[in-house]
């Protein structure tokens, strides 16, 4: 197996640029497995970039899907196993290969369901961040083997490798979690965060929608270790991050920043939207439980590039809101 990698990588490492190019496109246009581009949007949104023609074939007049969201291919009811395989191979940046049964809207009104085997790979940008997925599809039931002496064995075979796969895919569906989630609060890490927020900012400008980002910060948080001890200023920040969760909406991202301080952003929401569900989240916190916070806003603006921008401005209003006396909401004017 590695001996056939490293030959094929020692034939490609070969070729010249443009017949490495030609090698692809070449792929693309003559295979007779269904090849598609799709890009990363967010989190769970993914807009059809191209399909090859054997995809097109299939599909049948197929143009009109191109720039349109997965959801417009994929009936609603089997769109969440889809997306969550895409972002699964998203937030790992690695290939993926598995099966499912999934129907897709032919264009002619109809649809087509089947067995299929897909292979996700992700594609990243100079950034290293992973801006579109690139997938081939097969459909099984066109490779099923006749039903002969060997089928029961064939069966079981494929039974066993059905159970092995259910729990290759549950390990690397707790290794995709461990790799984004911050461990005690089960808030997206800092470096997933900022990598999906670079996202929704790149959207942001496409859309030309406003956006939002919120940095908040315990008060006193210290005092609270010293006196009640570690464990309780634990269960303090997993507190919080529950208050904040059950707060926000289906598309903001939660993500702990470092020690107690977290960040929120909030795609498409205004200054006011921002500052009011500030104003809700501090005083369903101070009414719950013992604990206040501080939060500094920063909205997108047009010199905006990265999100680093965004983050120095929120820091500095959160400074500002710790020095005019803390349990308080800052925001440029
Ligand atoms: P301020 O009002 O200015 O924010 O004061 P503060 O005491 O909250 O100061 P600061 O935010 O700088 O303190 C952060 C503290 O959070 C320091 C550190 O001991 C504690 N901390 C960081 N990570 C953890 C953690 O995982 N668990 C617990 N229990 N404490 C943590
Ligand atoms: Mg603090």
């Amino acid at each position: 197996m590695h001996k056939t990698f490293w030959m094929t990588s020692d034939i490609l490492s070969q070729l010249n640029p443009n017949a490495g190019m030609l090698l692809v496109r070449s792929l693309w246009e003559y295979c007779p497995e269904q090849m598609f581009i799709l890009r990363v949007e967010g989190p769970s949104e993914f807009v059809i970039e191209a399909m090859n023609p054997t995809r097109q074939a299939v599909l049948g007049e197929s143009a009109a899907l191109i720039g349109k969201p997965i959801e417009q291919l994929v009936p609603a009811s089997e769109c969440q196993g889809v997306v969550a395989h895409l972002r699964r191979c998203v937030e790992t940046r690695s290939p993926l290969s598995y099966e499912e049964s999934c129907g897709y809207h032919e264009l002619n009104g109809g649809s087509l369901h089947a067995h299929w085997q897909t292979l996700l790979i992700p594609i990243s940008n100079q950034e290293g961040v992973v801006t579109h997925v690139f997938g081939i599809s097969r459909d099984l039931a066109l490779m099923s083997p006749g039903v002969g002496s060997g089928g029961s064995q064939f069966c079981e075979l494929e039974q066993r490798v059905h159970e092995r796969t259910a729990e290759l895919l549950a390990a690397n569906e707790r290794l995709t979690y461990l790799a984004s989630h911050d461990h005690l609060t089960g808030t997206y890490n800092r470096r997933y965060l900022l990598e999906m927020a670079e996202l929704e900012l790149r959207r942001a400008f496409r859309y030309q929608q406003p956006m939002c980002l919120l940095m908040l910060d315990i008060d006193y948080f210290k005092e609270l270790n010293d006196t009640h001890g570690h464990l309780e200023g634990d269960e303090a920040l997993r507190c919080l991050a529950r208050t904040i969760m059950a707060t926000v909406r289906e598309c903001d991202l939660v993500g702990r920043y470092g020690g107690d301080e977290f960040l929120i952003l909030m795609p498409e929401t205004t200054a006011s939207g921002a500052q009011e569900f500030a104003e809700r989240l501090r005083i369903t916190l101070s009414q719950t439980t013992r604990l206040t916070i501080s939060i500094g806003i920063a909205c997108l603006e047009p010199g905006d590039d990265l999100v680093v921008d965004l983050i120095d401005r929120a820091d500095s209003l959160l400074l500002q809101a710790k020095r005019n006396g803390r349990n308080r909401i800052e925001y440029a004017a």
